[in-house]
């Protein structure tokens, strides 16, 4: 019997929609986003499979780059958030991670440490997000200091991030180019500019590499909006199944708190998942769940092993049966639309309990 509930990450949808990014921005190389343990569907299952494909593999933390090579994985490897202590900078260059400099501390960090390799830095604008990165005014400044550091290597890569590329009414990505292409039109050096959103709604900015996450697993970035509609396919299927199928009586609450009360008689289905799998609490009435072949709403709590839907008077439903909580048929965008939260937070949240399982 196969474990559930299970998240079964179809590779070969990795692959389709690696390929389907690459005919948006024929012109760049990918660098594919697997932070947060590829958006929770396995970091090294799926940089290994992407490898290759894959131009370079986007991370966060020195901890996810040193898995990447551990696994044997070859392509570049990014430290999108840069490093943070000095002691770490002989371990970039031992194992061939790039970092993105971002703040003052780095640049003096480069400057008084002894390496035996220059690091490949990616400097960093402030665009518009004000999060990371060096601001117009001391963007050249920083630039000149990576230039005369003997610990960095030429060229200098040059990058930003976009804070509103998935609203493609609004203005401020234009102006977040503009700023970009303002301090850094007369620079050699690769640039990279799109997120998921920026390769998906704004063709100005795929430039030499585009760094896609969250297409990548086949979800749209854009609210209200689904992946199949830019050919993508949903990677993930967070699957379990009926451990009771219930007669309910009009009037009786279900699940703790008595919450919801049926309308009408009805029959009860338990789900093996809950919020101690990620499935997230705050999930409201009326959150859809696929049974045999429909949407069925949840009703009550979500409680910490198991949820409850209602199957409806007629219900066959049994107790074994299957239960998409998303995937292909039920997109995770639109259950996230539900809960009040993004794709993103869902996916990345599922528990160590959720088997993950690789088709
Ligand atoms: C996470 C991240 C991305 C990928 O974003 P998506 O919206 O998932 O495509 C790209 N660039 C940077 C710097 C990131 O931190």
């Amino acid at each position: 019997m196969k474990p559930f509930p299970r998240a079964e990450i179809r590779l070969g949808a990795l692959t389709h929609n690696l390929r389907q990014l690459k005919t948006l921005a024929p012109e760049s190389r990918v660098l594919a986003i697997v932070k947060a343990n590829a958006y929770g569907h396995g970091l090294l299952n799926v940089a290994r499979h992407l490898d290759g494909e894959a131009d370079g593999f986007g991370v966060a933390r020195l901890e996810e780059a040193l898995a990447l090579r551990k696994g044997g994985v070859k392509g570049r490897v990014l430290l999108l958030g840069g490093f943070f202590i000095a002691e770490d900078l002989p371990t970039l260059v031992e194992h061939k991670i790039d970092t993105v400099v971002h703040h003052e501390s780095q640049l003096e960090m480069l400057e008084q440490v002894q390496l035996d390799t220059p690091v490949n830095v990616w400097l960093k604008v402030d665009s518009g997000m004000h999060r990371l990165g060096f601001v117009a005014e001391n963007f050249d400044a920083a630039y000149q200091r990576l230039l005369q550091c003997p610990n960095v290597a030429s060229a200098v890569q040059l990058m930003t991030h976009f804070s509103r590329a998935d609203e493609p009414e609004q203005k401020y990505t234009e102006y977040q180019l503009k700023v970009f292409d303002d301090l850094t039109a007369t620079l050699p050096g690769d640039r990279s500019i799109a997120n998921s959103a920026g390769t998906l709604f704004w063709p100005a900015s795929r430039r030499d590499w585009i760094r896609p996450g969250i297409a990548l697993y086949g979800i749209s970035p854009m609210t209200g909006d689904v992946g199949s509609n830019h050919g993508l396919q949903p990677a993930m299927e967070l699957k379990s199944r009926l451990i009771a199928v219930r007669d309910h009586k009009s009037g009786q609450p279900v699940g703790y708190g008595g919450y919801w009360h049926a309308s009408r008689d009805t029959r009860v289905g338990v789900v093996a998942i809950g919020y101690g799998d990620g499935y997230p609490r705050n999930a409201p009435e009326g959150t859809p769940v696929w049974v045999n072949g429909r949407r069925v709403p949840v009703v009550g709590r979500v409680s910490m092993d198991m949820l409850t839907v209602d199957l409806g008077p007629d219900a066959a439903d049994a107790v074994g049966d299957d239960v998409l909580l998303w995937g292909e048929a039920l997109p995770l965008e639109e259950v996230a639309e539900h809960v009040g939260t993004i794709a993103y937070e869902l996916m990345t949240t599922l528990m160590v309990r959720v088997a993950v399982c690789f088709e």
